[in-house]
């Protein structure tokens, strides 16, 4: 079944005190009969505090990356299984700041949605279009490329991941893509889903979102939820973005 999803990217942002105040207050405000899930994905070093702050909430947690590696000589990388001692229940892969600022490849992003979900994570796996790509009209011909790559790594397991549409253009910008343009690719991506027997993905669209714009959105019969980046930061924006 398709489940709602609004999902926090807080990227490298955030200290202690910080957190502890949007922690709080989200795990005071969001309860177990709200019609949709809402998660926050951290920064490594804060999901201890995450866990702490979450566990008898009914937000959930989860990491911005993790290491298609179980174990070994990667420094700095994290690990699924580090991930689920720490509870979370998703790790976001594939995200543009990756794919951009660290190289990572698809095949590398297929690798970690299979290292995330072995694990017993679901793999937030990100796809998404640059502005070039946009104007030389080969968006879907990207998101197509980038959802094959998981596929081909994931097969009958891809109906256990979340994919996440962020039009590289939009991410951090202020600009947001058209609801009737986000779900054009929707569409796009539910019939390559369906067509490798995993219509049921949920698919997030990220870029800019608000509370401002959250509604319309959320309202595509092919948005199940949202990934977001800045708003997330904000409690009063992150919860009217999650009721929205
Ligand atoms: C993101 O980082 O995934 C994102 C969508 O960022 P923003 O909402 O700030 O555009």
């Amino acid at each position: 079944m398709r489940r709602k999803l609004v999902a926090g990217n807080w990227k490298m942002n955030g200290d202690l005190a910080t957190n502890a105040r949007l922690l709080d207050r989200l795990a005071g405000a969001w309860t177990r009969a709200e019609r949709r899930s809402l998660a926050v994905c951290v920064p490594a070093p804060y999901l201890a505090q995450a866990q702490a702050a979450l566990q008898d909430s009914a937000v959930a947690w989860g990491a911005q990356d993790v290491s298609e590696h179980r174990s070994g000589a990667y420094t700095g990388d994290v690990s699924a299984g580090m991930l689920v001692e720490f509870g979370c229940r998703y790790a976001i892969v594939g995200h543009s700041e990756r794919r951009q600022g660290h190289g990572e490849t698809d095949a590398r992003v297929a690798a970690k949605a299979r290292a995330a979900l072995t694990a017993g994570l679901t793999p937030i796996a990100c796809v998404g279009e640059t502005l070039d790509e946009r104007e030389r009209g080969d968006t879907e011909a990207i998101v197509r490329r980038q959802l094959a790559a998981l596929i081909a790594v994931l097969g009958g397991d891809t109906g256990r991941i979340v994919v996440a549409y962020e039009p590289v253009w939009a991410i951090g910008t202020g600009r947001t893509a058209e609801p009737a343009d986000a779900q054009a690719v929707h569409t796009k991506l539910r019939a390559q889903l369906l067509a490798a027997g995993a219509g049921a993905v949920s698919i997030l669209y990220g870029g800019s979102v608000k509370a401002a714009n959250a509604a319309a959105l959320l309202a595509m019969p092919d948005i199940d939820g949202a990934l977001v980046g800045g708003a997330s930061l904000d409690a009063d924006e992150f919860l009217a973005i999650g009721r929205a």
